[in-house]
């Protein structure tokens, strides 16, 4: 039967294997690149997640990653997380971990998969980029998820401050008891992710210089050489390879190369539930107005033309993207694997 709907839209998802939910704007720390901590305040309510599980049911939903904000701030994070998980879903938590040494228990009974963030490997370098005089207390929180059988994945956001630390962020997370550690670029190319407001104070760009990139590729090839026992195991879960493209991305940062090619079809297995109750098709790009429930607002028309554009490589967040993804279409009817 012929359908009204203008040509070129993406056709709609029947399926969304993994949502992620932002349960609070509200955040602890301070981080330079994110102005959620400066006006965060909606969270999600338990009655709203209630509603949507039998939507999540429907959409063949096997995963839900917990984020902000600093979800573990929501006042009802332990309930939210106790009905999801009532549900069968795999449950991973993104946390910045200043509160996981005190709810470690809570935590690792109901978290699948914990990513705990750690930016520096020393307190100084971290208070330096999350803002807040944390360091011991995050590992404090990362020593007790790894006592109590759940240990965290470490999630590096490298940057001018941290890449020489590079080596010793491995080395940290090994003497902490995490399950691994994981490095990506900062995202400073869209004005609109981490809660970004315009006029906000920003101190120098977390960029790497131009004087920066051969002292970065030089370190990346001693841990190639050096830690490739880490590299063999996936404790790093990057390859050197992918590793090369975080100092290919600041290389084409300062106007010296192109940016690494992206691929990801993130948009076509996920979406991003917001505080605020807005729907986005990825962490980095912005949704348009939900349009009701969940599986209204991913398959409005509107949506499915965003989704179109980001699969035809016409959005411009998609290539300098520091976070994309892919799933192979086979492997996106497979279980996800709760390490995700
Ligand atoms: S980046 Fe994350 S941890 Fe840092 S202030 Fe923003 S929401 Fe909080
Ligand atoms: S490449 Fe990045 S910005 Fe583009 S859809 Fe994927 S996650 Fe989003």
């Amino acid at each position: 039967m012929a359908t009204s709907e203008p040509k070129g839209l993406a056709t709609g998802l029947q399926q969304l294997p993994l949502v992620t939910l932002y349960l609070t704007e509200r955040c602890n720390s301070r981080c330079v690149s994110c102005d959620y901590w400066r006006h965060g305040r909606a969270q999600l309510s338990l009655e709203s997640v209630q509603a949507l599980l039998p939507e999540l049911k429907q959409l063949g939903t096997q995963a839900v990653l917990v984020s902000g904000g600093e979800p573990l701030l929501h006042p009802q994070w332990a309930e939210i997380a106790a009905l999801l998980k009532a549900q069968g879903l795999q449950l991973w938590l993104l946390t910045a971990g200043l509160a996981l040494a005190k709810h470690a228990e809570q935590v690792c009974a109901l978290f699948d998969t914990l990513t705990v963030s750690m930016d520096g490997a020393d307190a100084a370098t971290y208070t330096t980029i999350r803002g807040v005089d944390a360091f011991d207390a995050v590992c404090a929180g990362l020593r007790a998820a790894a006592r109590l059988g759940k240990p965290a994945t470490l999630r590096c956001t490298v940057q001018g401050r941290n890449f020489r630390q590079l080596p010793r962020l491995v080395a940290l997370a090994h003497e902490l008891g995490a399950a691994g550690i994981s490095f990506l670029a900062a995202d400073l190319n869209n004005a609109e992710a981490f809660g970004r407001i315009a006029d906000a104070a920003r101190p120098e760009s977390l960029a790497l210089g131009i004087d920066d990139l051969a002292a970065f590729e030089q370190l990346l090839a001693e841990m190639e050489r050096t830690l490739a026992p880490d590299f063999q195991s996936g404790f790093i879960a990057e390859s050197p390879a992918k590793l090369r493209r975080i100092h290919a991305h600041y290389r084409a940062l300062l106007g010296l190369g192109d940016f690494p090619p992206v691929r990801c079809n993130a948009p076509e297995f996920s979406a991003v539930l917001e505080a605020g109750g807005g729907v986005r098709p990825c962490f980095f790009i912005p949704g348009p107005p939900p349009a009701g429930t969940l599986t209204q607002s991913i398959n409005s028309p509107a949506m499915r033309q965003l989704r179109e554009s980001i699969r035809c490589g016409e959005q411009p967040e998609c290539r300098r993207c520091v976070c994309s993804m892919w799933r192979e279409p086979a492997a996106l009817q497979r279980q996800l694997e709760p390490a995700l």
